[in-house]
């Protein structure tokens, strides 16, 4: 199946309100191009570098979403363009984006990733650390930022019952943070296996990568 193809089914299962990021981390450009010839615009890389040099070398008009775990020091590398930055875990790294986004005269969106899993090897912070982060002086003091929402990686299990529970959970502390601050409107929640599951309980933007691009090879 062509990409294309594989996008127009992706899409078709969608409700409008959902937004797709298609997941191109280890994809040519040449990939990420047949998507964008398609009617792509929102693409989704898990390692800054590779995303700018993407960024570099296509069309200006594609929003790049950063979905991976964040670097500090990298930061740097991608706050003149990113568009929303999913794996947002600490006040640390909060600081670090808006001062590197002051240098360009932005706002950076940034979603906070919540821990839904079980397995202890996934990023993120608990919904109480959320919520404290979200009320702290500090973080009204960061005029660079803007919490749009936030995000969830569910284990990595066959087990349906599982992912559904985490994805519940994650909606859940998305309406417990959305009473801080109202202008939350993003549940990233749902992957190849589970989109469908995750539009289900409540996520408003699904990051797909195999099932459009094909598996990926890492060597
Ligand atoms: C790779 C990746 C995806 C996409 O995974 P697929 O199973 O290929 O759809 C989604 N979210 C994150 C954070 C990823 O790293």
């Amino acid at each position: 199946m062509s990409i294309s193809k594989n996008l127009e089914n992706v899409k078709s299962a969608l409700p409008e309100s959902v937004t797709l990021v298609a997941v191109s981390k280890t994809k040519p450009i040449s990939d990420l191009m047949e998507a964008y010839s398609a009617g792509q615009r929102i693409f989704g890389e898990n390692k800054i570098q590779e995303m700018a040099e993407k960024w570099e070398n296509m069309p200006k008009d594609i929003q790049w979403h950063m979905i991976g775990h964040v670097q500090r020091n990298k930061v740097k590398y991608m706050a003149e363009f990113v568009d929303l930055i999913h794996g947002v875990d600490s006040l640390k790294l909060l600081k670090e984006i808006n001062k590197q986004a002051q240098k360009h005269n932005r706002v950076i969106n940034c979603l906070l990733q919540i821990k839904i899993a079980e397995e202890d090897s996934k990023f993120g912070i608990s919904a109480d650390e959320a919520s404290t982060l979200l009320q702290s002086e500090s973080f009204t003091e960061l005029k660079h930022i803007n919490i749009t929402g936030v995000m969830g990686m569910a284990t990595f299990t066959d087990d349906m019952k599982q992912v559904e529970k985490e994805f519940k959970f994650l909606k859940s502390t998305f309406d417990i943070l959305k009473n801080l601050l109202s202008n939350l409107s993003t549940v990233s929640m749902g992957m190849s296996g589970d989109y469908l599951l995750a539009i289900e309980c409540g996520s408003t933007m699904v990051r797909v990568g195999s099932s459009i691009f094909g598996k990926r090879n890492y060597t």
